[in-house]
């Protein structure tokens, strides 16, 4: 079979914030990884941990304080206008809480048509078509076209998003915790419908979430971020079955088995200690002050993010 090919090459990234009196957020710091066409990526880790902030770097929602992003053989932080307005019809995002992302006073099919608008990609009877299309494909229909965000659930809120990014035939898509903020019955929904129309359409999904579970579901591979700095990544399977950051140790204990008698025998790492401040970050790893493994050079040196076995990636100094 032949290799797919990259889409998104993330190098060194960067992305600082100046909080004032001299104090340096840094939200994510000096990040590598890539990810090929029609693969999904699952980006994970604890709230503040920077994953969201490395999504909206990556779509140029933030620019980068250092390191490039390149999509599709182009600097994503570099592009001119007509370059910057091509990467925001290929490069798309479905935010967390879909009812703050949708404008109250729009009805949802001219939420839906906006990037038709935008991008000029038709007009008229067209456009009304590709807007009934969409929400078809999303599993909603025409007849929702003139009603506004309020009248409909959280899942359907959240289907009005995919559409959206889906109207205009992306090539990408941030997934920033589409799940996070729906009824537990209605998560698998929303996410079977990303999945089915990854197979349908060729996407290529960056998917940032915090619940482990589910990113297993949809993940080819599986990207664990502490405190702004990737820890590991492997393929999901290897991943699940072989976490050998003691953070990703410690997440992964926490997720319940369905296997009563193995669930029974399952042992939670608790992590100790709170998670130190992204601001002005001590040298040495960050996951440090929680780690029942530290030793002292852990507190000299920052673990290199290197290939321990074939693509599967730690940062730690015992591994
Ligand atoms: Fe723990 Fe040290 Fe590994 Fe960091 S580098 S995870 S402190 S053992």
């Amino acid at each position: 079979m032949a290799e797919k090919k990259t889409l998104i090459e993330v190098k060194n990234l960067k992305k600082y914030f100046n909080v004032g009196s001299g104090a340096i957020l840094k939200a994510v710091d000096n990040i590598n990884f890539a990810i090929k066409e029609g693969e999904t990526l699952g980006l994970v880790g604890e709230s503040g941990c920077g994953k969201s902030t490395t999504g909206r770097t990556i779509i140029r929602l933030y620019e980068a304080t250092g390191g490039d992003v390149i999509f599709d053989g182009k600097n994503v932080h570099k592009l001119n206008k007509a370059e910057q307005k091509e990467f925001t019809k290929q490069a798309q995002m479905i935010f967390q809480d879909p009812y703050a992302s949708l404008n109250p006073r729009m009805t949802v099919g001219d939420i839906v048509g906006e990037g038709i608008d935008i991008h000029s990609l038709y007009t008229g009877k067209q456009r009304t078509e590709r807007i009934y299309e969409v929400l078809n494909i999303v599993g909603l229909n025409k007849e929702h076209a003139n009603r506004f965000p309020h009248e409909f659930s959280g899942g359907q809120r959240q289907r009005i998003g995919i559409a959206r990014s889906l109207a205009i035939e992306p090539k990408f898509i941030v997934c920033d915790e589409p799940i996070s903020a729906l009824d537990v019955s209605i998560q698998a929904q929303v996410v079977n419908l990303l999945i089915k129309l990854q197979r349908e359409y060729g996407l290529t999904y960056l998917f940032i979430a915090h619940d482990l579970s589910m990113v297993k579901h949809i993940s080819d591979r599986v990207g664990v971020m502490y405190l702004g700095t990737m820890v590991e990544m492997a393929s999901s399977e290897e991943l699940y079955k072989n976490p050998l950051h003691p953070y990703t140790q410690a997440l992964l204990s926490a997720i319940p088995i369905a296997d009563p008698d193995v669930e029974k025998s399952r042992k939670r790492i608790l992590l100790e200690g709170d998670v130190p401040s992204p601001i002005n970050p001590p040298p040495g790893c960050r996951f440090k002050a929680r780690c029942r493994y530290a030793k002292d050079i852990c507190s000299q040196e920052m673990p290199e993010f290197r290939e321990v076995a074939p693509n599967h990636f730690v940062a730690c100094h015992i591994v």
